[in-house]
């Protein structure tokens, strides 16, 4: 399948990554928010980014410009008509998504693969949600986009053998690792990464060791490049609880369920890096 011109919906962290990767390998790029002043943001996100590259001399300032150049923005899924492929990367709620991919339908081309970047909920349910579930899969890039080299794609119960090549080609073209995974909650980085981060979260709770002690331990006990809390910031707690709600949901087991200190950061509105506070402050 030839795949020139990608619509990406969602413009914040992941979707801002995701459109960077995709033009910076020459795609054109579609990127889409519900407000034109959320998808500026994220393109001037990516250009903030690009510009520290190219003062470490890493960039040529040209790849910033014909990047930048490629990508359109838009606020109205019916942009979907001019895609060849769709990746959702909108905020981790199942009607928000659910919604998005019936809207996508009516507007995509027949040929159109809409694939998710969803962390955790069930691509199944997803493809089911449209009249081409076998078009449907889950496409599950890591964060920070750019930096990180592994896609899981992963199969909706639906999902053709050429829907699964496609995006396994795809993926390679943009020098990303791929590995294939049946839809299951979390697939596979994640049920093993977010329930040990909640278990960081319930021994921070416990209050018998410092957020900084827990971080201190993984990094230099288990040789992790970051510690668990840190990287609860950085992918947002948001997200994080969202997943391990799924997980608790989907394998109705008490092994995922998600710390109350977590839930509560989460009602603060202290997502970590992204609002500025989460265990850690950034400036
Ligand atoms: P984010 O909060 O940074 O961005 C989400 C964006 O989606 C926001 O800009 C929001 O305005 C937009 N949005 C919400 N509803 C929308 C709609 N109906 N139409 C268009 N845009 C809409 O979140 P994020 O971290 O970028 O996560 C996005 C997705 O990527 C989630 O499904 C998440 O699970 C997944 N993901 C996140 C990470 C991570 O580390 N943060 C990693 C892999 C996958």
């Amino acid at each position: 399948m030839d795949i020139k011109k990608i619509m990406i919906i969602g413009a914040g962290q992941m979707g801002a990554g995701i459109a960077q990767v995709f033009a910076q390998a020459g795609y054109e790029i579609i990127l889409n928010d519900i407000k034109e002043e959320f998808v500026e943001k994220g393109i001037s996100g990516i250009e903030k980014g690009m510009k520290r590259r190219i003062e470490k001399g890493k960039m040529e300032e040209s790849v910033m410009n014909k990047t930048l150049s490629l990508i359109s923005p838009s606020t109205n899924y019916s942009d979907a008509q001019n895609a060849d492929l769709v990746i959702e990367a909108a905020t981790e709620n199942e009607s928000i998504k659910l919604d998005i991919f019936k809207q996508l339908d009516e507007f995509a081309p027949e040929h159109t693969i809409l694939a998710t970047n969803t962390s955790s909920l069930s691509i199944t349910k997803i493809a089911a949600a449209t009249n081409r579930p076998d078009k449907v899969a889950g496409f599950h890039f890591f964060n920070p986009v750019p930096v990180m080299n592994l896609i899981e794609v992963n199969l909706a119960l639906q999902t053709s053998n050429e829907t699964k090549e496609a995006l396994e080609e795809l993926g390679k073209s943009i020098d990303k690792t791929v590995i294939i995974a049946n839809d299951t909650p979390g697939f596979v980085v994640n049920r093993l990464l977010i329930p040990m981060i909640n278990e960081a979260i319930f021994i921070l709770e416990s209050g018998t060791v410092t957020a900084e002690s827990i971080d201190k331990a993984m990094e230099l006990g288990a040789n992790h490049p970051m510690g668990p809390l840190s990287l609860a910031d950085l992918i947002g707690l948001d997200t994080v609880l969202a997943i391990m709600e799924t997980l608790y949901k989907g394998f109705k087991d008490q092994k995922y369920r998600p710390s109350l200190l977590l839930t509560k950061y989460v009602e603060a509105g202290k997502l970590g890096r992204k609002t500025g506070e989460g265990f850690f402050k950034y400036d």
